[in-house]
């Protein structure tokens, strides 16, 4: 069975195509500039490359050459060979609680939830409708980055505001990194011959978020309303108090979107550093003793580190830490911090063990309490793990 993960951005189309009789990745590329002047595509298989410059107007013409060129290149015969399509897309509301064949029902809503998603549900939408228009016989499923997190109770996805904005506006938690955080319980439960773990799941990368999980199931997650809540991340603020953006609005003479942006593109990393949202780039900066890059990387420590306490708390101990993602699966030093800042928990890291980069692997001693690994994430397996559940199901 072949299967198509798809991420579309509002310019962008990234694909893997997957075998998935042994999860094999066949090929796998990115459409870039689509609808802007220089676009362009770059596609791998089997150990080689392409790449060329093309004119695409719209994320059709993308579909339609990659399809193409997924024959030319010899990597299927026929589109007839494509079993599935699925998509990453952001939002679905508290209406969807797992990924979903795409119907035309589904079309309506995730243009509809496009008010809590803005610029990612619109996107997503682009290439369902472009996979639709191409391959209009292939079944297309949804998969959300907030479906893992409908599972949060109450308690921790309401705001403590006027109940109206939830029950009128539906203002609550909903959660973003979902699919990644779910590969990841799913890994984990798989690799341990385990399905009653409690994990905490530490996302780190450019956006970053942190979730509880007991039983394979989402319990509370750093995240909130919208993806710039939480932890410190590269551009983005993390948690901060509301009435700073009013008082800035002031200061500066800026509207509330002009603050927003400042807290979503200019804060974070970037923000404290003066310097870069690279966390490759602070580690330099700190190795050439700039000040700032010091305080931006003990913050994002800090504040990592506040919400694994507060997890080990909610989930009355915990069994594994997983590191994941850009940060978690490659800085070795912000491991280290980490979890040596876990020691009065029990935790210890094994630090020969953790001198790695991107592989499956448990850093902790024998004797730490909870154990710790580094887990790869791979949301392009995780969407077309998903798309293959159900299209088998239906
Ligand atoms: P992601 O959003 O998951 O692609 O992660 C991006 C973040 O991961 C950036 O802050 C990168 O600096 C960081 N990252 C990627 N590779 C490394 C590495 N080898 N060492 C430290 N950080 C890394």
């Amino acid at each position: 069975m072949k299967i198509i993960s798809i991420n579309a951005g509002s310019s962008s189309l990234k694909f893997q195509l997957f075998n998935m009789d042994d999860e094999t990745v066949l090929a796998s590329g990115l459409f870039e500039r689509i609808g802007i002047e220089g676009s362009c595509y770059s596609i791998k298989y089997t150990g080689k490359k392409v790449k060329e410059e093309i004119e695409m107007k719209d994320h059709s013409d993308a579909v339609k050459i990659l399809l193409d060129k997924l024959i030319s290149l010899n990597i299927i015969s026929s589109f007839d060979e494509i079993d599935a399509v699925g998509h990453r897309t952001v939002h679905g509301r508290d209406k969807y609680t797992d990924s979903v064949l795409i119907t035309d029902e589904v079309i309506e809503d995730i243009d509809k939830f496009k008010e809590f998603a803005p610029i990612h549900n619109p996107a997503n939408l682009l290439g369902i409708k472009a996979f639709k228009e191409v391959l209009p016989n292939v079944p297309m499923v949804a998969v959300f980055d907030t479906a893992f997190h409908q599972t949060i109770d109450e308690v921790n996805y309401l705001y403590p505001v006027p109940y109206k904005w939830y029950t009128d506006y539906q203002v609550r938690k909903y959660g973003f990194h979902g699919t990644s955080h779910k590969f990841i319980a799913k890994t984990l439960a798989e690799k341990l011959g385990r399905d009653d773990l409690k994990i905490i799941s530490c996302h780190l990368g450019q956006g970053a978020s942190l979730a509880a999980i007991k039983n394979g199931k989402c319990v509370d997650t750093s995240m909130g309303f919208t993806p710039l809540t939480g932890v410190i991340m590269g551009t983005r603020s993390g948690d901060v108090d509301a009435s700073i953006i009013p008082f800035v609005m002031e200061k500066e003479g800026k509207n509330v979107h002009e603050v927003l942006d400042d807290l979503n593109k200019k804060s974070g990393f970037l923000g404290i550093s003066q310097y870069s949202s690279d966390s490759r780039d602070i580690e330099q900066g700190i190795t050439e003793g700039k000040r700032n890059c010091v305080i931006a990387e003990e913050k994002f420590v800090r504040s990592v580190v506040n919400y694994i306490a507060q997890y080990y708390v909610l989930l009355e101990g915990v069994d594994v830490i997983a590191f994941t993602a850009g940060i978690g699966e490659n800085s070795i030093n912000t491991r280290l911090k980490i979890v040596e800042e876990l020691a009065c928990l029990g935790i210890k890291i094994d630090i020969d063990a953790n001198n790695v980069r991107g592989e499956f692997k448990r850093i902790s001693t024998p004797d730490s309490k909870s154990e710790v690994y580094i887990v790869p994430t791979n949301e392009e397996l995780m969407i077309a793990r998903d798309t293959k559940a159900i299209i088998e199901n239906r």
